[in-house]
């Protein structure tokens, strides 16, 4: 079972940002910019081109309305979005507020307080 999955069935807490029946979208807790947000399907498979072309599809609808959400929520140039998954083997697109080319290279990270993540998930939630 993936650490996403934990935070699905609720065994573990996460920062979330939006949820429906088939996905949930919470911050990443190692961000690199401000907003940086995970879109995961719930149904856990490891790479995000095994999904159906159909599942692959809805994943993109989702974190189209997400990332509405956070360009609302957030001053940035546009939101970025990226798939990795070479840490966490469960579907996730990373959607990242950019301002630079630094904020979408996985090097530079940046931290917050619990109560920064609470009131950021909520603001975006809010926009959602
Ligand atoms: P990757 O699998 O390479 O796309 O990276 C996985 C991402 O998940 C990283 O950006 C981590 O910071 C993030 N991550 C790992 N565990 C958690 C967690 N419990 N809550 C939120 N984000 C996480």
């Amino acid at each position: 079972m993936s650490i996403f999955t934990k935070i699905i069935t609720g065994e573990i807490p996460s920062y979330k940002v939006a949820e429906n029946a088939d996905f949930i979208a919470f911050l990443d807790i190692n961000p690199n910019a401000k907003g940086h947000t995970l879109v995961v399907p719930k149904k856990e498979e490891n790479k995000i081109f095994d999904l159906s072309k159909e599942a692959y599809a809805s994943l993109m609808g989702f974190s189209y309305q997400v990332a509405k959400a956070i360009e609302k929520t957030l001053p940035c140039k546009r939101v970025g979005m990226s798939v990795i998954g070479l840490e966490v083997p469960h579907v996730h697109v990373h959607l990242i507020p950019l301002n630079a080319m630094a904020d979408i290279q996985f090097m530079q990270k940046v931290t917050f307080s619990k109560e920064e993540f609470v009131d950021l998930a909520e603001a975006i939630s809010k926009n959602f």
